[in-house]
Parts: C-alpha cells; sequence; structure tokens
C-alpha cells in the first residue's frame, strides 16, 4: 500500500473542506493528494506527473479553493482543460467540494456553448473558471474575462492540450496573467514542449511524481471490463454469476458512501453482504471479515484502508469496481484474492477514459489484463440452468422420494397430465424468487473505436494488434503529427470505416501561417463538438487549407466554426467551391446525424 498519510486532516485543509470530504465520502487522501495538497497550501507552484483516475482533481480543486475569497465575486482561479467535458467535470468536482461554501461560485466555460449564455454568466461572476483554451482566449481578447484577481492557474492535463494543438493558446493564456500567482501543471506525460512552457512559467515549481512500484502477481486471472453500454452494478452481478470458482469476493469502491449503497444495493438482489469501512470501529471490522471466512457473508465492499492487511483464503475474486488510484493500491487489493496457495481472480473496471491507468497498472505488475467480454442473457440463463440441473441430480440421489413421487404421481391423475408436466409445475415454483431466465437487455458492444481526447491510446478491441501497442512501442508520432509535416497534400490517417456524405470546406489558415493537421482537428474537435474520428480529409496549402466534415452540420456548429481560430487566424469556414484536388473524399463517407454532438449546442 502506498505510504500516505491516514487521513486528509493532516494535510493542513481547513475544518470546512475537512467536513465536506467526510460528508462526501473521502476516507483517506490518495497519494498525489496528499503529496501536491500540503505543497499547494504552502504556495509553491507545482508540476504533478499524474493521471485521470489518481485523484489528482481534489489535489489541485481543495488547495486551491482554500484561496478563494468568496465575497470578492471575480476569477480568482483559472483551469485550463484539453476538452469540454473534462471543463464540466472539473467544475462539477469543484462544486461539490464547495458544498459548505455558501456563494461559492464556478463557471465552465467552452467552445461550441453560446457565447450569450457565457456572456450572461461570466457578467454575474464567478470564483473559478474552468475552461477550454481556446474559449478563454476569446474571452480575454473580448475583454469578458478580467484575470486581474488571479491567484491560481491550473494546467490540467497539459499533455493533452499540446497533442490537441493548444499549446500556443495556452501560452498566449499564460502571457496574459497577473505576475504574481500561483501555477500548478498537471501533465501524465512530460513531453519536451511542456516541460518548456514548465520551465518557462512555473517559479522554482516542486515535481511531484506518482512512483509506480512494480510486483509480480503471478497467481492471481486478471481481467478488465471497459465499462460501457450497461450499469456497473448490473455488469457486476452479471459476472458474478457466471465466474466459474466463484466463493467469496471483496469489492473495491472508492468512498464510504460507496460501501455502504453498493453493499445494499446486492443485499437486495439476495447477496450476503456487506459494507467494509472507515467509520466502523475495529470490533465491527473484525466481525465483517469473521464473517466472510465462516461463509455468512460472500461479498465485502471495501474502500483500501478498510480491506488492509485481509487475509481469507476462501476469497475467490477480487473487483475493483472503481479504479486504484496507483499500481501499488492495485496490487495490494488483488493480494486479498489467490492466497493459501489457491488461484485467484481479479476483475477491474475500466470507463473509457481511464484506459491509460490499466496501461501503467499492466506496466507495473508486468501482466497483461485482458479484456472480459461480459456474459450474455444467455450465458447467464445457460448457468442457472445447469446448477438448477445440478441441484435436481443430487436431490435424485437422495434417500426418501418415495413420498414425493407419490404425491407427483397423484397431481398427475388428478390433473390428467403426465408427469413430466408436473415437474415442469414444480421446477417453475422451484425459481425461489430468482428466475432461471434474466430479463433486461443484453450490452450493447463496446463503442466505435474514436481517438478519445482524454485518453491518448486507442480504445481496446477496436485496432489492429500493431495500432494497439503503445505509440512508443510503435516508434512513431501521434498520427496527426506525423502526417502533419511536408508532403503537399496531408490526409488524415484512414482510422474507422466511415459511411454518409462528406462536404469539404475552405479554411482561411494554411502552411504560411505554420498551422498543422492536428491544429486544425484540435479546433474543429473543440469548437464545434466534431469528434476527431469524423473529421475527414485535410489538405493543407499554402494560404488555406480544405477540411471534409459530414454532411448535415447544424447551424450552431458552422456558426462556431467561423468563429473559431487557429494559431489566431479567423478560420472562416466555408463550403470549398474552388479547387478538386484528388478524389480519395468521395471515398470516405460518414454517418452525418451521428457525428454531431447535438446536444453542446441546446445548453
Ligand atoms: P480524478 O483522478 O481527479 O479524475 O478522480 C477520480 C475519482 O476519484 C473521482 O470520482 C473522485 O470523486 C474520486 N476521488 C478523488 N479523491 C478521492 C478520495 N480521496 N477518496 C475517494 N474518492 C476520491
Amino acid at each position: 500500500m502506498s505510504s500516505t498519510p491516514d487521513s486528509f486532516a493532516d494535510l493542513g485543509l481547513s475544518e470546512t473542506l475537512l467536513k465536506t470530504l467526510i460528508e462526501i465520502g473521502y476516507e483517506t487522501p490518495s497519494p498525489i493528494q496528499a503529496q501536491c495538497i500540503p505543497v499547494l497550501l504552502e504556495g509553491h507552484d507545482l508540476i504533478g506527473m499524474a493521471q485521470t483516475g489518481t485523484g489528482k482533481t481534489a489535489a489541485f480543486a481543495l488547495p486551491l479553493m482554500e484561496q478563494i475569497d468568496v465575497k470578492l465575486m471575480k476569477p480568482q482561479a483559472l483551469i485550463l482543460t484539453p476538452t469540454r467535458e473534462l471543463a464540466i467535470q472539473v467544475a462539477e468536482a469543484l462544486q461539490t467540494y464547495a458544498k459548505n461554501l455558501p456563494g461559492f461560485h464556478v463557471l465552465p466555460i467552452y467552445g461550441g456553448q453560446s457565447y450569450t449564455i457565457q456572456l450572461k454568466q461570466l457578467s454575474r461572476g464567478a470564483h473559478v473558471i474552468v475552461g477550454t483554451p481556446g474559449r478563454v482566449m476569446d474571452h480575454l481578447e473580448r475583454k469578458t474575462l478580467n484575470l486581474d484577481n488571479l491567484k491560481t492557474m491550473v494546467l490540467d492535463e497539459a499533455d493533452e492540450m499540446l497533442r490537441m494543438g493548444f499549446i500556443d493558446d495556452v501560452e498566449w493564456i499564460l502571457e496574459r496573467t497577473p505576475a504574481q500567482h500561483q501555477t500548478a501543471l498537471f501533465s501524465a506525460t512530460m513531453p519536451e514542449q511542456i516541460r518548456r512552457v514548465a520551465q518557462k512559467y512555473l517559479v522554482e515549481p516542486r515535481e511531484i511524481k506518482i512512483k509506480s512500484a512494480t510486483a509480480t502477481v503471478a497467481a492471481i486471472r486478471q481481467v478488465y471490463w471497459q465499462v460501457s453500454g450497461m450499469h456497473k452494478l448490473d455488469a457486476l452481478t452479471r459476472i458474478l454469476e457466471v465466474e466459474e470458482d466463484f466463493d467469496a469476493a471483496i469489492i473495491f469502491v472508492r468512498t464510504k458512501t460507496a460501501t455502504v449503497e453498493l453493499a445494499d444495493k446486492l443485499s437486495a438482489r439476495g447477496y450476503a453482504a456487506a459494507a467494509l469501512n472507515g467509520d466502523l470501529n475495529q470490533q465491527m471490522r473484525e466481525r465483517v471479515i469473521e464473517q466472510l471466512k465462516s461463509g455468512a457473508l460472500d461479498i465485502v465492499i471495501a474502500t483500501d484502508v478498510a480491506a488492509r492487511g485481509i487475509d481469507v483464503p476462501r476469497v475467490s475474486h477480487v473487483v475493483n469496481y472503481d479504479i486504484p488510484y496507483d499500481t501499488e493500491a492495485y496490487v495490494h487489493r488483488i493480494g486479498r484474492t489467490g492466497r493459501a496457495g489457491r488461484t485467484g481472480n481479479a476483475i477491474l473496471f475500466v470507463a473509457p477514459r481511464e484506459i491509460r491507468m490499466l496501461r501503467t497498472i499492466e506496466r507495473a505488475t508486468r501482466s497483461p489484463i485482458a479484456p472480459l467480454t461480459l456474459p450474455s442473457r444467455a450465458d447467464v440463463t445457460n448457468k442457472r440452468v445447469s446448477d438448477f440441473k445440478q441441484k435436481v441430480v443430487e436431490v435424485l440421489n437422495a434417500e426418501g422420494l418415495d413420498f414425493f413421487s407419490n404425491i407427483v404421481s397423484q397431481i398427475a391423475e388428478e390433473q390428467n397430465v403426465g408427469a413430466e408436466e408436473v415437474a415442469a409445475a414444480l421446477a417453475m415454483m422451484a425459481q425461489e424468487g430468482k428466475p432461471l431466465q434474466i430479463a433486461g437487455e443484453d450490452p450493447r458492444p463496446a463503442p466505435a473505436p474514436s481517438f478519445d481526447s482524454r485518453d491518448s491510446r486507442p480504445r481496446p478491441g477496436s485496432f489492429d494488434r500493431d495500432e494497439r501497442k503503445p505509440r512508443a512501442d510503435r516508434g512513431d508520432k501521434p498520427s496527426f503529427e506525423s502526417r502533419g509535416e511536408r508532403p503537399r497534400r496531408e490526409e488524415r490517417p484512414t482510422r474507422s470505416a466511415p459511411s454518409g456524405d462528406m462536404v469539404r470546406y475552405r479554411i482561411d489558415v494554411g502552411r504560411d501561417h505554420g498551422v498543422q493537421v492536428k491544429d486544425i482537428v484540435g479546433a474543429i474537435a473543440n469548437e464545434a463538438g466534431i469528434e476527431s474520428r469524423f473529421i475527414g480529409r485535410i489538405a493543407l496549402y499554402d494560404e488555406s487549407s480544405t477540411v471534409e466534415l459530414p454532411a448535415g452540420m447544424p447551424g450552431e456548429a458552422s456558426n462556431a466554426l467561423k468563429r473559431t481560430r487557429v494559431r489566431g487566424v479567423p478560420i472562416n469556414l466555408r463550403p470549398d467551391e474552388g479547387r478538386q484536388d484528388g478524389g480519395a473524399s468521395a471515398e470516405r463517407k460518414f454517418d452525418g446525424e451521428r457525428s454531431f454532438k447535438k446536444k453542446s449546442f441546446d445548453r
């Protein structure tokens, strides 16, 4: 287990925030929180090497909130994120942490959202702004955002901002922030350009890196399920039901609240389950563990701290219902199974944006974690039927069936039916509230491959073998960059087989502006809400470029794109009437309807 302080109280946070953390069920700080919070509270600049899932949001959000003067309704902190989704998520996290800070206001601003709404919200005032670089830049230029009172600036997922072509915008913003403020930069990796930005704009930053200890986990079968198309709870019960050799499980979640909620839900579904968390006193904890040992309980839902050191040989499965913060926690968790010479099973639930953490775990444990296909309804039914048959066979072999055979014969005779039909009626009765056939939907297959902006790797299962290797292993650059250099005409890599019509547009930025393909992709993806996989071929010329986009673009999206800037130049997107440069575009057909995230324009 990581050597982190056991308590948030040790980190120097105020009583108000400590109270909030208790209320929302955070038991202990994650390693990145334990290290970053004191440093930020002391006022240092900071470089944090951490990825999604490590708890980095709270690591910068909590100290930042300690600095806010709620009475002053002016932006005092600015958090830059690469995507609108992350901006919203971070803003929501801050709002949650502010539940005991009346009057605290955080505002997400991002491309694609109507300016009118944003202007109204900005004029009403906010203490913290969370935004994507392009839109923040716009508001600074229009003077609708004023940073004179800025105390803290956070660059979240800096390497993603670089990859999406926003780093110049980020620098532009950094150059326009007041000299006196604290800056924290978080990045999963530290490419040279990010280092350079850190050196230029951060003052004597402390560098914090979460180490990933390597460990072997030989006797444990490790699998992961990529969360998609089904609730985690439904997926969990399906998996547990068909797992071979299931005896008992420890399920890990992040908060105390979640232990109790999940225990209640599993109990309601007929499992002998209980919560194990830091709120239980020593005696109660021991009782839960005793019950797990004796078989009075089959499932214990625990937080990391509460499950420390549990040694119950019958634990056949560990489920990482919430992904752990770091590899040490993972190794510790899965070490609760496969004990006393038995084989163990570790199941990990991974949200698409947590895939990077999955890869880190694989590297640290030096063992691949195989994808798990969720059991279908038919699989569950088959398992239930086979268990049922097994039970019937056991009873058939038992003594004293004569009395019951007699009853069956009587019913058959009285009702003028065969013994088979009577047996069928009895089998139906014997389901005991748990039908042999399960209702509900089968999960949809995992989403189509997309270049997830929060994750530098393609999603699993959707690319060929070679593409599934991390980029570093393939020895090439990210696909956008590698295509964005010298040739006269650049094509975007064919990553999926889209269908539907494409329209070619011309934009007023080209090679002479220093623009690369990735800049155009990043700007369009963020400003118009078009996933990068739906952006077709891009051709760079000296003074302009062409880009193919799905037909049927909503008016709001095309308006947003008309105003979009790349490298500070308005792109003035319009249908291309000009030169036909090769016929490849006709082959790239997309489903235009599906490729625009309509929702983002409704807000
Ligand atoms: P992040 O890495 O910041 O995206 O956080 C990942 C998830 O962990 C979020 O759902 C947080 O609410 C949760 N989380 C962060 N810190 C803690 C903590 N100390 N205890 C429990 N959950 C946490």
